[in-house]
C-alpha cells in the first residue's frame, strides 16, 4: 500500500452536484432511522439468552459516559452538561447494574473474552480517577478482559489531568483517542472549545510517557471559517503530534436533529466543494506525512495494527468507527449505547431519568431495536466489504450469477457511477476506485433496501442524514 502524497485523486466539480446528497455514515446496516420501539428490552434480553450459545468467542464492549463539562456547538454526541462532578459516582453504579443485569442474561457458562473494550461520551475524564478505576475493575470482574485486548477512551485534553491517565494505565488502559477537531483559534471560538495545542501535547506527552501503546487523534473538516489556510496550519500541528490514528471526520451539519449546532452561523460552512478540498488536503498531508489512509475517514501510520489490517483485508466497521477486532457482538451500557447482539441492535434510552427508571424496575433500559433478516444480513455484508475494503468479490457473495441476479438493481444504479469513474468492474467483483473512495457512502447506498423504501413501512427518510460530502 502507497502512503504518499499521490493518493488524492482529481475530484471534477460536477461530480459534486451528483453525489452531495444526505446518506447514512453505514456504522451499522440496517442504519439507526429504522430501528423500532417493537424491539424493546424483552427482545434485547431474549437475543442475550441466545448469545450465551456463543460461549468462548470474542465480544466487544462499550460504555457511554455523557458528562461533559461544557457543550461544544459542533457535537453531535449525546451528552449531558453539568459542573457537579459528583453526579458521576452514581452513574458508575447504574452502569454496574445494567452489566451485572445483562450477564444474569448471557448466563455463567458464556465464558467470552472482551477483545475490544471502549468508553467514550460525553467525556469519560470527567470521572475523578477512584470511579475510573471502580468502573473498569467492576466491569472486569463481570467481563474478563483478553489480555492482549484493545482497551481504549475518549480524553478531552482540557479536562484529563496525568493523574487520571496513569490510573487508567494501571488497570489496563492501553489506547487513548484525544478529540481536538481544530487548532485555529477562530474556528475554536465558533464551536465554543478552545483549546491550546499546548493543552494537547502535554497530554499526548503523558500518554506516551506512560506507556500507552496508541494515541488517536480526531479531526474535523468542514467546521466554520475553515480555510485552505487555517486548515493547512492544523494539518501540521497535528502531525508535529505524531498520532498512530487520526480520524478526520466531516462535520455533520443536521439542526432538526442536534438543535444546539443552530448556534453554529451556516453562512461560515464550507459546503460542498470546499468542504471536499479540506479533506482532499488532510489526505494529501498525513500521506506526504507516512500515514496510510484507511475506510473513508481514517488515517494510520504504516506500522499501526490499523493500517496492517486494512492491508489485510481485515478491518472490520462497527459503531466506534473501524475496528481491528471484529468481534460477532458487541456488548454496551449507559444511557444511548448501541448493543449488536446475536443478530440484533438494541439502543438504551437517551435521557437519564428514563435509563434509570428501567433499571430500577429491573428491566433492560432498551428505546429500541432491530434483528436482521436474511436479507438484512447479506446487504449488511455488501456494505461492510464496500466501506472497509473497498472490494466486493461476488464468491464471497453467493458467486457471480446469484448475485448479478439478486442484485440486478443495484448493479443498474452502479452503472452511471462506473461512468464517473467511482467504481470498476472485473468478472470477479467490483473495485472502489480512488476517486470512489470519496464518494463510497453513495456506493453502498443502493444496496441499502430500507433507505431505498424496499423494507419498512414509512421509508427512513434521507433528510435525517448528513449530507455525503
Ligand atoms: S467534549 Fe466532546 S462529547 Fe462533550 S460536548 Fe464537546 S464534542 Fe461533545
Amino acid at each position: 500500500m502507497t502512503n504518499d502524497a499521490s493518493l488524492v485523486p482529481d475530484v471534477p466539480s460536477e461530480l459534486l452536484g451528483r453525489y452531495d446528497r444526505p446518506g447514512p455514515r453505514y456504522t451499522s446496516y440496517p442504519t439507526a432511522p429504522t430501528w423500532s420501539e417493537a424491539h424493546g428490552g424483552a427482545e434485547h434480553a431474549e437475543r442475550l439468552r441466545a448469545a450465551g450459545r456463543h460461549a468462548g468467542e470474542p465480544l466487544s464492549m462499550y460504555v457511554h459516559l455523557p458528562y461533559c463539562e461544557s457543550m461544544c456547538w459542533f457535537c453531535g454526541c449525546n451528552v449531558v452538561i453539568t459542573q457537579d462532578r459528583g453526579k458521576g459516582a452514581n452513574y458508575v453504579d447504574e452502569v454496574l447494574r445494567e452489566a451485572a443485569l445483562a450477564r444474569s442474561l448471557l448466563g455463567d457458562d458464556a465464558d467470552r473474552p472482551v477483545v475490544q473494550h471502549h468508553w467514550g461520551g460525553g467525556t469519560p475524564t470527567f470521572l475523578p480517577p477512584e470511579h475510573l478505576v471502580r468502573l473498569f475493575e467492576g466491569l472486569r470482574a463481570l467481563y474478563p478482559v483478553a489480555d492482549d485486548a484493545e482497551v481504549s477512551l475518549e480524553v478531552d485534553p482540557r479536562v484529563t489531568s496525568r493523574e487520571q491517565l496513569a490510573a487508567l494505565r494501571q488497570v489496563g488502559f492501553n489506547r487513548v483517542s484525544m478529540g481536538v477537531q481544530d487548532f485555529d483559534p477562530k474556528v475554536q471560538q465558533t464551536i465554543h472549545r478552545i483549546q491550546t495545542f499546548e493543552q494537547t501535547a502535554q497530554l499526548v506527552a503523558d500518554a506516551r510517557d506512560l506507556g500507552y501503546e496508541s494515541v488517536n487523534i480526531d479531526l474535523i473538516y468542514g467546521l466554520p471559517f475553515q480555510t485552505t489556510e487555517s486548515y493547512a496550519r492544523t494539518l501540521e500541528l497535528a502531525l508535529q503530534l505524531r498520532p498512530d490514528r487520526v480520524a478526520c471526520y466531516g462535520y455533520a451539519h443536521v439542526p432538526w436533529l442536534k438543535k444546539h449546532q443552530n448556534v453554529i452561523p451556516e453562512d461560515a460552512l464550507p459546503s460542498g466543494e470546499a468542504k471536499l478540498r479540506l479533506y482532499l488536503q488532510a489526505l494529501a498531508a498525513f500521506g506526504a506525512g507516512g500515514y496510510v489512509p484507511i475506510g473513508m475517514d481514517h488515517f494510520a501510520r504504516a506500522e499501526d495494527s490499523l493500517a496492517e489490517a486494512a492491508e489485510r483485508g481485515a478491518l472490520h466497521r462497527n459503531f466506534m468507527g473501524y475496528a481491528t477486532r471484529p468481534a460477532g457482538d458487541m456488548l454496551s451500557f449507559g444511557v444511548t449505547a448501541i448493543s449488536e447482539i446475536d443478530g440484533a441492535f438494541a439502543q438504551n434510552l437517551k435521557g437519564l431519568p428514563e435509563w434509570l427508571a428501567k433499571l430500577d424496575a429491573g428491566e433492560l433500559p432498551v428505546e429500541r431495536g432491530l434483528r436482521r433478516d436474511a436479507d438484512d444480513e447479506a446487504r449488511r455484508r455488501i456494505i461492510l466489504d464496500l466501506m472497509c475494503r473497498f472490494r466486493l468479490d461476488y464468491a464471497d457473495h453467493g458467486g457471480a450469477e446469484a448475485f448479478q441476479k439478486q442484485y440486478a438493481d443495484e448493479l443498474a444504479t452502479l452503472r452511471p457511477m462506473q461512468d464517473d469513474g467511482l467504481v470498476a468492474f472485473d468478472e470477479r467483483g467490483l473495485t472502489v476506485t480512488r476517486l470512489g473512495r470519496l464518494f463510497v457512502r453513495n456506493l453502498c447506498m443502493p444496496f441499502d433496501a430500507w433507505l431505498n423504501k424496499k423494507k419498512g413501512a414509512d421509508g427512513t427518510g434521507q433528510a435525517r442524514f448528513s449530507r455525503t460530502v
